[in-house]
């Protein structure tokens, strides 16, 4: 293992496990640093241990860079792969049939790392195919894309899957405001070229049911969604403090899912895990489809999939019916089923 690939990993550890972001960023902003330096630079400084000299690189990240290239694995990194393994083992066994992931985000909206890193990171996960899913133009506080922004975006995604070649795909996609008046915050034009529409109501969560039935609705009707993202908006724990799921109509919401084909997301994020049991439960009853998805915002809560894989299997989700345990063309043909 080199240094770059030292330090991305203990990156990833930490994030998975919710470390505090000063910690992680050391690790990332040295990483960047000696990603960028010539070989015969880094040989060379390694050598005469002056990488600390360099911009964001400290005695902490340039011992692990020195002691992987001395062929050891660094005892920071160690310590942490100790206790790494799957972060719910009762959703192990599932995660291993989910192909793919289709909701995270990048710095290009609230996430903290650029699209390379996340899409990266995903194909060594083992993903098939990782949808990017940045936030629409309303989400003014987490950096929502505007429709140029988005167009932008598609370039980039497009001209990144020429780079990653066969056997992974990053998916283009939005994570989609479904507005008060129940419209998506998008155009239709782009909507439509995208591959994944994440529809989620991130406002007025407190509304009373029949308005709030009557948004998600008419967000379900709309034929350009393909994920009704994390539908409680609860949040159970966590550094934004906690958040009473929404009340709707779930026997409305979800029937209208089932009967058009629209994804229940099943949102693995620790501090969402949302829908609660008994709405997931009855979602399963409803016929759902579902979607388990990390709505990772750094590269390594792509690996929080075990914990919404857990309350799948808890709750009795048929497999068959999780989208992302299909192939990337059947995913595909069922995005754009009737657009
Ligand atoms: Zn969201
Ligand atoms: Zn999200």
């Amino acid at each position: 293992m080199d240094g770059l690939s030292a330090l991305r990993r203990i990156a990833f550890l930490l994030e998975r496990s919710l470390a505090p972001t000063y910690r992680v960023k050391a690790f990332r902003t040295a990483a960047l640093a000696i990603a960028t330096l010539p070989a015969d630079e880094l040989a060379t400084r390694i050598r005469e241990h002056s990488l600390t000299e360099l911009p964001g690189v400290g005695p902490k990240t340039a011992a692990v860079v020195e002691e992987a290239a001395g062929g050891v694995v660094p005892a920071y990194l160690a310590d942490l792969e100790a206790s790494a393994g799957p972060l719910d083992p009762a959703g192990a066994d599932l995660r291993t049939r989910l192909r793919g992931d289709l909701h995270s985000h990048s710095d290009w909206s609230d996430g903290g790392s650029p699209i390379e890193e996340m899409a990266i990171t995903g194909l060594e996960l083992g993903h098939d195919y990782l949808a990017l899913t940045d936030h629409s133009p309303r989400l003014t506080v987490a950096h929502g894309l505007t429709a140029k922004r988005l167009e932008k975006q598609l370039t980039l995604v497009a001209a990144m899957n020429r780079q990653l070649g066969d056997g992974f795909r990053l998916l283009s996609g939005i994570e989609c405001d479904i507005n008060e008046d129940g419209t998506l915050d998008q155009t239709d034009e782009l909507l439509g070229r995208v591959d994944i529409v994440v529809g989620s109501v991130h406002s007025k969560l407190r509304a009373d049911s029949a308005t709030m039935t009557k948004r998600m609705l008419a967000g379900i009707e709309n034929p350009y969604i393909d994920v009704l993202g994390h539908c409680t908006g609860r949040l159970v724990t966590g550094g934004r403090g906690t958040r009473p799921p929404s009340s709707f109509d779930a026997k409305k919401v979800f029937a209208a899912c089932a009967e058009r084909g629209v994804a229940v997301e099943i949102n693995s994020r620790p501090e969402r895990l949302d829908p609660p049991r008994a709405l997931l439960k009855q979602a399963v009853a409803a016929g759902c489809l579902f979607s388990i998805d990390t709505d990772a915002h750094a590269p390594g809560q792509l690996d929080f999939q075990t914990y919404g894989a857990a309350r799948a299997v808890e709750c009795g989700v048929p497999e068959d019916r999780i989208v992302n345990t299909w192939p990337l063309e059947t995913l595909l043909a069922w995005t754009t089923r009737d657009r």
